[in-house]
C-alpha cells in the first residue's frame, strides 16, 4: 500500500526479492523480540573529558544489542533497520528510560555526578512526547534535567517532518537540558542556523578528527570551526580522537573537550563505575 510504500523510504530494501533482505526480517523479528524482553540490549558508556585538565566532565550512552546467535551487533546496523520497521520510537524511549535508571543508581553509588548524555532520533521528535517521557523518568529517579543531556545530529534538526524544532530545543533547555549537534559539520545545513540555534554543544565529527594533524584541509576545517565555536559561545567537543598527535593539535587550537579511544572506550556501566570509583581521577 502507498502507507507502507511511504514508510519504507529506502527502496533498495526489499525483503520479500532477496535472500539478505530475508535474513534482515529475521532480525527485524528479533529486535522487536529484544525490545519486548529488554534483556539484550545494553547502553555503554563513553567518558567526556576536559583536554587541559583531563576532568571527566559527561558520558554518552551508546545503544548495544547482544544477539543470542550473531553476538554484538552495532548500532550503526541495528539502527537503520529500527527506524525502517517502526521500532526506533520504543528503543529511543527505552535508552531514555535506561539512561535515567543507570544515573540514579550511579548517584547512590557515589560517583562522579556528570551528565548522561542520549542520542535522540528525530522519530522521537517528530512523535512529540519526548519532552514528557524525559519528564516522567527524571521524576520517577529524582533526577535533575541537567543530568541527562540530548545529542541531535544535523540531520534531526533538517527532518522536516519534525516540524519547526527550534521552539522545543529552547524549551527542553528551559527545562534544564543540555543539548549538543552531534557529527557536527556532516551535515548540509546553512552556518546561518548557527546564530539562533538552541544549544550548547557542537561534536565536531570524527571524519574531521582522523586525519589530524597531517591534513591541511582538515586542520584549516577543525581550527575554523574552533574559532567559530568561541565566538558564538558554544562549547566544541571533539569526537574520535584517537591519537596523541591529535590531542596535541586539539589543545593546541583550543578545543575544550574530547571523547575518544585515546581517552576510553565505550563500556558496560559496571566497567565505567569500577574504572571512576577504583582509581585516582587523572588526565
Ligand atoms: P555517535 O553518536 O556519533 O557516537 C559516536 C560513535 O563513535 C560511537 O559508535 C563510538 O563508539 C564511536 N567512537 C567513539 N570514539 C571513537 C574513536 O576514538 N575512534 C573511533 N573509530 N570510533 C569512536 P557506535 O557506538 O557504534 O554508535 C554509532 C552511532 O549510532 C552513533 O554515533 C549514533 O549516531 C548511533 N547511536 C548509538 N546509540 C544510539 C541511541 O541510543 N539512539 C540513537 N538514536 N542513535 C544511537
Ligand atoms: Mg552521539
Ligand atoms: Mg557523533
Ligand atoms: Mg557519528
Amino acid at each position: 500500500s502507498a502507507k507502507r510504500h511511504g514508510r519504507n523510504h529506502d527502496q533498495r530494501f526489499r525483503p520479500s526479492l532477496d535472500v539478505a533482505g530475508d535474513r534482515q526480517l529475521a532480525l527485524v523479528n528479533d529486535l522487536r523480540a529484544a525490545l519486548a524482553s529488554g534483556g539484550q540490549l545494553e547502553l555503554h558508556y563513553q567518558t567526556q573529558h576536559r583536554l587541559d585538565s583531563g576532568e571527566l566532565v559527561g558520558m554518552e550512552a551508546l545503544l548495544r544489542w547482544r544477539h543470542p546467535q550473531h553476538g554484538m551487533i552495532s548500532p550503526g546496523d541495528f539502527i537503520p533497520l529500527a527506524e525502517r520497521h517502526g521500532m526506533m520510537s520504543a528503543l529511543g524511549n527505552w535508552v531514555v528510560e535506561r539512561a535515567a535508571a543507570q544515573l540514579a543508581n550511579w548517584r547512590l553509588a557515589g560517583m562522579p555526578a556528570v551528565p548522561v548524555w542520549v542520542n535522540i532520533s528525530a522519530i522521537q521528535l517528530i512523535q512529540g512526547d519526548l519532552e514528557s517521557r524525559l519528564a516522567a523518568c527524571l521524576s520517577q529517579h529524582q533526577l535533575p534535567a541537567s543530568m541527562l543531556g540530548l545529542e541531535l545530529t544535523e540531520s534531526v534538526l533538517l527532518d522536516e517532518r519534525a516540524g519547526d524544532i527550534y521552539p522545543r530545543m529552547a524549551a527542553l533547555r528551559a527545562l534544564g537540558h543540555q543539548i549538543a549537534i552531534d557529527d557536527f559539520g556532516t551535515g548540509y545545513s546553512s552556518l546561518s542556523y548557527l546564530k539562533r540555534l538552541p544549544v550548547d554543544k557542537l561534536k565536531l565529527d570524527r571524519a574531521f578528527v582522523s586525519a589530524l594533524p597531517d591534513d591541511p584541509a582538515d586542520a584549516s576545517i577543525v581550527s575554523a570551526v574552533l574559532a567559530m565555536a568561541r565566538g558564538l559561545d558554544l562549547e566544541v567537543i571533539a569526537e574520535g580522537v584517537e591519537t596523541e598527535a591529535q590531542r596535541q593539535f586539539l589543545l593546541q587550537h583550543g578545543c575544550p573537550l574530547v571523547q575518544g579511544f585515546l581517552f576510553s572506550r565505550p563500556l558496560p556501566a559496571a566497567e565505567v563505575e569500577a574504572h571512576q570509583l577504583g582509581e585516582p581521577q587523572s588526565a
